[in-house]
């Protein structure tokens, strides 16, 4: 992604639309600095939630929000409330988080009704986010009628994975008919961290070889060289790969056939069951990593044993993706428990000195919350935490299009 032009002036709003919720950020795209940002959740309940921070404090309502569009009003209300009309905050571009791209989207886009009906139409392959990204951009579009509104797509990062990495061995004419192929998420994330660990580094991307672990709620791994995916964990869905919150990652298809055979599941039912009731959140009861740990703390059994099973996974992709990029330079870590948890970097690393990699303890405990190294000097591998800032990179390249 080319950074923009320091001369433009002005603020991108950045939107994320799930199907309950909204979140927002305002940025200025050459300082990164965000004036604002917030949340609107619980959308289409009796009582929904608004939490807005802006420079001078944290707002909070707790008021019923039937759909989208008064979600929207409520936020763009909240906007100018901060003493300035947003024609002067300077808004110059929309930037929509977008989550199914399918083979049709591969970089930033500028929206009219044809890529709205078009994402759409990828919602067979992403029934849980598209519609909602879809309702997000006509809603927003409205709204703002007069800037641009660029839509960055999750999948488009990983659109040239090579073939024996994005294809399953699955008969292919069916593949063919219906875009079966593995497709990849998070992107946004994996190529700003990548980006950002070369210049930590101070090293050439293109001479680089990184594996990035995004451990947030959702959680994926990507093996990038020369700052190009080769591989990732995600694949046709955001189900498949690392262990995550609620949703189980790899699991033999056959377990599908089976829950519906022996348990009598419908494929909705098992739908659920896998992205919603899985992960950490099956295995112990809680899908949020700190409450996690804390049952860990208290000598709760299952909880240990999803965390073992959390950490097994990462190490499993670790050692693969070593070994496609054929040695790696750097591994970094990102994501709200990557970038926080002590635990999970000391443990996916452990015991591997023998391949050059040796996590640091005094540098992985440090207090910090920036751009980091943690391994050893020792260490042949570097390992990095590196904080993603997907809106930051969605803000970037919609103000390409302010300029135009
Ligand atoms: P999302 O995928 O929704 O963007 P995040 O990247 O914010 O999620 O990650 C959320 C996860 O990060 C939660 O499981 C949360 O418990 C975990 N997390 C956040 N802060 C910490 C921390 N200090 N220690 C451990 N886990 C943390």
């Amino acid at each position: 992604m080319s950074s923009p032009n320091p001369a433009t002036a002005g603020t991108v709003l950045v939107l994320n639309s799930g199907s309950s919720s909204i979140k927002f950020r305002l940025i200025e795209p050459e300082s990164g600095n965000s004036p604002a940002h917030g949340l609107i959740e619980r959308i289409g309940e009796p009582e929904g939630r608004i939490v807005f921070h802006h420079t001078t404090g944290v707002d909070e309502r707790n008021d019923a929000i039937p759909d989208h569009r008064t979600g929207l009003r409520a936020m763009l209300e909240m906007l100018e409330g901060l003493g300035r009309p947003l024609h002067e905050v300077g808004i110059v571009a929309v930037g929509h988080r977008l989550v199914h791209g399918g083979k049709v989207f591969y970089e930033p886009t500028l929206i009219d009704d044809d890529v709205v009906r078009a994402v759409d139409e990828l919602s067979v392959l992403a029934p849980l986010h598209n519609p909602a990204n879809v309702v997000g951009m006509e809603v927003a579009r409205e709204e703002l009628p007069e800037v641009p509104h660029v839509g960055v797509f999750d999948t488009a990062f990983f659109h040239g994975l090579p073939a024996h990495a994005s294809t399953y061995a699955i008969d292919r004419d069916v593949a063919r008919k219906y875009d079966i192929r593995r497709y990849g998420f998070h992107g946004t994330s994996h190529e700003y961290v990548s980006g950002r660990a070369a210049e930590f580094l101070g090293r050439d991307i293109a001479k680089l070889n990184l594996i990035v672990l995004h451990l947030g709620n959702g959680a994926s791994a990507s093996a990038i060289a020369g700052g190009n995916p080769i591989d990732t964990s995600m694949g046709l869905t955001p189900l498949e790969g690392l262990v995550m919150g609620t949703r189980s990652g790899d699991i033999d298809p056959g377990v599908v056939m089976h829950l519906n055979r022996a348990a009598g599941l419908k494929v909705d039912a098992i739908d659920d069951l896998l992205n919603r009731h899985s992960g950490l959140k099956g295995l112990s009861g809680v899908n949020d990593f700190r409450a996690l740990l804390k049952l860990v703390g208290e000598g709760d059994e299952d909880a240990r044993l999803a965390y073992d099973v959390y950490v097994h996974r990462i190490r499993k992709y670790l050692g693969a993706y070593t070994f496609e990029l054929g040695g790696v330079d750097a591994i970094v870590f990102t994501g709200g428990v990557g970038e926080n948890n002590v635990d999970v970097r000391r443990d996916s690393l452990a015991g591997l000195d023998r391949l050059g990699i040796v996590v640091d303890d005094a540098r992985n405990t440090a207090d910090g919350d920036g751009e980091r190294r943690i391994s050893a000097d020792s260490s042949h591998v570097e390992v990095l935490v590196i904080p993603t800032n997907e809106e930051l990179a969605i803000a970037r390249a919609a103000v390409q299009f302010a300029r135009r």
